[in-house]
Order: structure tokens, then sequence, then C-alpha cells
């Protein structure tokens, strides 16, 4: 399941393809993903020009001229491939070859200057929407999100506000979207291994130099995670233009009994709200 810095990289890696250019060609090969597509929206999005690629929390958010938001998820295996295609100079037009999974290739946009933007999605987990752009705070998935990780809103004296009284453990708290949008079980996990603060520890006891602290960290291992996919941008536009999966080397998530990075103690596992914690006793306390 991609994570918000792997969303972030999705869209570093479209913005240039899509950014200022208009959708000349969409095509859907199926009436539905997780859910149906939108009613009429072939019709709907041809010939709109994408005047910004955005992100919030996991989802892109593709502004287009005509007012509405292109919004997507990419599932579990929701991934764009890029092709930059060949003029022919007879026909005049852009031929592309195909892709490597054609049978899972679900929406295919031909964008102005030639670039072909194609959704794959073996398991259909992923979805596409259309929404007011205007209106956009009312997407029921963004009506009551926090804020984002890597955003000024998102600090110390945030966490304390948000977390005061509450008698969750910090773990679970990191992972309500409400407290913090696009945070999934990985990056909270390293969060909080980076602060050294005991996942166990109810949120609202944590006292305000230790949430600066882990604040700094949540936004330290997203930002380390984006700057990551980035660099593997421009390799997979030179192999087959896919975007958005790669490999993290973690610290504590998925390494029980590996030896702590900080102190060498065999990293432990535990479970919390029905999902795996790693962790180190030794270092977080
Ligand atoms: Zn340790």
């Amino acid at each position: 399941m991609p994570e918000l810095p792997e969303v972030e990289t999705v869209r570093r890696g479209l913005a240039p393809a899509m950014e200022g250019k208009r959708i000349e060609r969409a095509e859907i090969r199926r009436p539905d993903l997780r859910f149906p597509f939108p009613e009429n929206f072939v019709q709907r999005i041809t010939g709109a020009r994408v005047t910004a690629m955005r992100r919030r929390a996991k989802y892109l958010v593709g502004e287009l001229s005509t007012g509405d938001a292109l919004i997507v998820h990419l599932g579990m295996t929701g991934r764009f491939t890029i092709s930059h295609g060949k003029k022919d100079r007879k026909i005049g037009e852009f031929v592309h070859e195909a892709g490597d999974d054609p049978k899972h290739d679900h929406m295919v946009f031909d964008m102005s200057g030639g670039v072909r933007v194609t959704f794959n999605d073996a398991r259909r987990f992923g979805f596409v929407e259309l929404w007011p752009l205007a209106e956009l705070d009312t997407y029921p998935a963004f009506a009551e999100l926090g804020p984002e990780p890597i955003s000024n809103q998102f600090s110390g004296a945030f966490l304390k506000e948000v977390f005061a009284g509450k008698k969750t453990p910090v773990k679970s708290a990191l992972l309500d979207q409400h407290v913090v949008a696009g945070i999934g079980n990985i990056y909270a996990c390293e969060a909080l291994f980076r602060a050294g603060i005991d996942p166990r520890k109810h949120a609202g006891a944590l006292r305000g130099p230790r949430l600066e602290k882990l604040a700094h960290a949540v936004r330290e291992v997203i930002e380390e995670a984006i700057e990551a996919g980035g660099s593997t941008i421009s390799d997979f536009a030179h192999a087959n233009g896919e975007l958005g999966y790669f490999q993290h080397r973690f610290c504590v998530y998925d390494k029980e009994g590996d030896p702590c990075p900080k102190c060498g103690k065999p990293i432990k596992r535990l479970v919390q709200s029905g999902r795996s914690t790693f962790w180190c006793s030794h270092d977080q306390t």
C-alpha cells in the first residue's frame, strides 16, 4: 500500500507530464475500479487543462480548468506510467508502445504535447472521483483531515493541543488522520523510534519538549522518504516510465529481531489497534 511519500513521488513525476497540459483524449477500459468511474467521466475531462497537480494526504488532486478536481487514490497496487511516444510523420500523431501489463491499464490520458499517462491497477483498490474544486474541503475524505506532516501547521504545539487528555497510546494517536494527514503504520513506527518515544505511552502524558521532538521526527522521516523517492523518478523515467514504488531502508519497521541501529539490541514487535508496532525497548522510553 503506497504511503504518503510514494504518493508525493508519483505527484512529482506526474506534474511535468500533466501540469499546464490539456487532456486531449481520455479513455477508460472498464466501468469501475474500487468504485464506478464518475458519471460521464470521459466527457467531463476531455479538453480540460490540468492547471495544477497537487496532493492531499494519500490522494492525488489534479486541478482542472473545468472547475473540477480529478481525485485519484492509488489503492494497493495503483501506479502510473508515462510514455513519451514517437511522432509518426505520416499520420501526424504520437504512437505509443504498449505497456508491460496492458491487461490492467484501466485509464489512459493523452496529454497535449504527446505524453501518454496510463493508470494501471492490478487489484483495483484504487479509485477516481471528480469533485468541485471550489468545495474540495467538503470531499468526505478531506473534511476532517489533520494538517499535512510537512506543513507549518504540524508542530509540537499542535500535537500538544490534539493529544491533550488522550489516554490512547501515542502510536495509535499518530495514526489518527484527524491528528496528521497521511501518516501510516510504517512512518509512525519510524518517527517514534527516531524521537525515542515508547509507542505505548499515553498521548496525553507526553510533555512539550518530547512532542516537539516527535513532530520534528515525523517531518524528517517523511521528508527523507520523499527525497529518496525523488531520486528514483529519473531512474523510472529512463527505465519504463513507472512511478510510485521504491524501497526504503527502515530502522525498525519490519525488523523484528534485527539489531537496533542505535544500541544493537533486538528490535521488538507488539500489536496495537490490530497493527504491528516495531520498536526498541531500550531506546524508546
Ligand atoms: Zn535500540
